[in-house]
């Protein structure tokens, strides 16, 4: 497989067309944004950490039954992945209060549930990705009503999949965004899985190990990544 130019450059991730039209190089950057661009810096190593920690994530979650755009990890932040048509939705799957949940809706922060939430947002910069619902989806054309069935069930899988897996490495999965995005026609996870994306503290301290460190200028950001890294042994 060969790299060609590239497509695209987002905030976390640069991507390159190849010279099979089917499939597109990721290649993870360190650079780290929030608040819709407005705080800007780098996280040491992120890259790496991001890329394997989202592949590793990936491939447990094909095992699961739950498709994805992995195709295949080329190099410490490459990786080759199915070109999908994303859906420009954004699903927020959430354990425990946290972040604009309890921002929004004056519940503290660490507030368990009994169930998981599910919401979603309109992915769109310029709007600064307003909260939507199934209905405003389909009346703005995102997707369609089977879509939206199948991304909201699989997003619960993944939820069922990465509770375990966190678990297992003493971290609590608080939160997490993912995307979708269409592939021949079907609906596969077509987004990295990484501490950029998930809420993920420690199970006995409720210590943050992820982006939200440096959202809120916690410190030890490289040392939070590198913490859930070596937890999950990758
Ligand atoms: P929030 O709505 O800010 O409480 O975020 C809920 C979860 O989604 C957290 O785990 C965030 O890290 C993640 N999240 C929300 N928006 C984004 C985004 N634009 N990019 C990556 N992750 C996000």
């Amino acid at each position: 497989m060969q790299k060609l130019e590239q497509l695209y450059e987002g905030k976390a991730k640069k991507v390159f067309k190849t010279d099979d039209p089917d499939v597109l190089i990721v290649d993870y950057k360190d650079d780290a944004t929030a608040f819709n661009g407005e705080k800007k810096g780098t996280i040491v190593g992120k890259g790496v950490i991001n890329n394997k920690m989202s592949n590793r994530v990936h491939q447990l979650l094909e095992e699961k039954g739950v498709p994805t755009h992995y195709i295949q990890e080329l190099s410490d932040r490459e990786t080759a992945v199915k070109k999908v048509e994303i859906v420009p939705v954004e699903v927020i799957i959430r354990n425990v209060a946290a972040g604009s949940f309890s921002k929004r809706l004056g519940v503290p922060e660490g507030t368990p549930f009994e169930q998981p939430t599910v919401e979603f947002s309109y992915k769109n910069d310029e709007l600064g990705d307003p909260l939507i619902n199934d209905y405003f989806a389909v009346a703005l054309k995102l997707a369609t009503w089977d879509e939206i069935k199948t991304i909201q069930d699989y997003a619960f899988k993944v939820n069922d999949v990465l509770k375990e897996y966190f678990l297992q490495a003493g971290i609590k999965l608080i939160d997490f965004k993912i995307e979708f995005g269409r592939y021949h026609g079907q609906i596969i996870l077509a987004d990295e899985i990484s501490p950029d994306t998930c809420r993920l503290w420690d199970v006995n301290t409720n210590e943050k190990l992820d982006k939200d460190r440096f959202r809120r200028d916690l410190g030890n950001v490289e040392e939070a990544y590198n913490e859930v890294f070596k937890r999950l042994g990758l």
